[in-house]
């Protein structure tokens, strides 16, 4: 909190808990086939300097099917399951809160990992992130997308917690897609009538 009284006083805000979740989301959506995808997730924000190695695929790979679980669990009616799992990682993935920022600045608490490794980090802020989105949003607030030919992984923030879909365009693609398989089901009722 900066101080009115105090201009030498720096602000520390609070730990934005979401864009780890967030974190979490892209981690399960991105299809992590080689290094470069790897390179491509982590290509934003402080990581961008960061060079992950095979076996940081490999552990991203690993955590990101348990991470998949812990929303296909809460889709299932699961949500036990989905604790459980998240338990499980932030106990192997636990945090180190520190300060990161400017003199005279902005100070922001981050959450890293405790190893040295880029996975280490970006991972362990990840299972935090969504573990305290749990927990501050319930679980209904997570889920996997409706359309069956996706997969995708979302937070929902919608007011009235109805979100079905990770994005707009599997909205609009699963509804055309019903609309259409009315119609055809409507036409072969009346063609059944009139035969
Ligand atoms: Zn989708």
């Amino acid at each position: 909190m900066r101080s009115p009284r105090c201009g030498l006083l720096s602000t520390v805000s609070e730990v934005d808990f979401d864009e780890y979740a967030r974190t979490a989301v892209k981690i399960v959506n991105t299809p992590l086939g080689g290094l470069t995808d790897l390179h491509d997730l982590l290509s934003v924000g402080h990581w961008a300097a960061q060079h992950p190695t095979d076996r940081d695929l490999a552990t991203f790979k690993r955590v990101s099917k348990r991470l998949r679980s812990v929303f296909v669990h809460r889709a299932n009616n699961r949500a036990e399951r989905s604790v459980a799992e998240l338990n499980a990682l932030l106990e192997a993935f636990p945090v180190r809160p520190t300060i990161a920022g400017r003199p005279n600045g902005t100070w922001r608490m981050r959450v890293t990992g405790r190893g040295s490794s880029i996975s280490s980090e970006v991972l362990a802020g990840a299972v935090w992130g969504l573990a305290t989105w749990l927990c501050e949003h319930g679980s209904s607030r997570i889920g996997v997308c409706a359309d069956e030919h996706c997969g995708n992984v979302y937070l929902d923030t919608s007011s009235n917690c109805c979100r079905r879909f990770c994005s707009e365009r599997c909205a609009t693609r699963s509804h055309v897609a019903a609309h259409r398989a009315r119609k055809r089901c409507t036409k072969a009722a009346s063609l059944h009538v009139s035969g």
